[in-house]
């Protein structure tokens, strides 16, 4: 069966995803995607990209202050992470003829991530 090639790789994102960081100050690091857009093409990934933000002071927080939170980051700054490969590769779809289904195939090893 052929594996086709994922031109919008975005769809192929997924909340939970492992995905690796190929680009910018992060470049290497890898985490579990928290939130994804399909509108903007932008992830959020945990511990990734972090930025400070200034929080209004409350009454937990009397002091207000400084707090660092992700800031999303487009689609094709990320890789998704193969557990088998233990890196970030480009996957595949392979549909199923039976069911119709996609499946993500690992172009590196064609193991294939099942999805939660
Ligand atoms: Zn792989």
């Amino acid at each position: 069966m052929d594996i086709q090639e994922v031109a919008k790789s975005r769809f192929s994102l997924k909340k939970d995803d492992m995905v690796q960081v190929i680009a910018g100050k992060d470049k290497g690091k890898s985490g579990k995607i928290l939130e994804v857009s399909a509108k903007t093409g932008r992830v959020t990934v945990e511990k990734i990209n972090m930025v400070k933000r200034h929080t209004k002071p409350t009454q937990k927080n009397p002091q207000g202050g400084v707090i660092l939170k992700e800031k999303s980051v487009h689609y094709s700054n990320v890789l998704l992470m193969c557990p088998k490969c233990n890196r970030g590769v480009r996957f595949g779809i392979k549909m199923s003829e039976k069911s119709g289904e996609k499946t993500r195939v690992c172009k590196k090893c064609k193991s294939t991530l099942s999805d939660k």
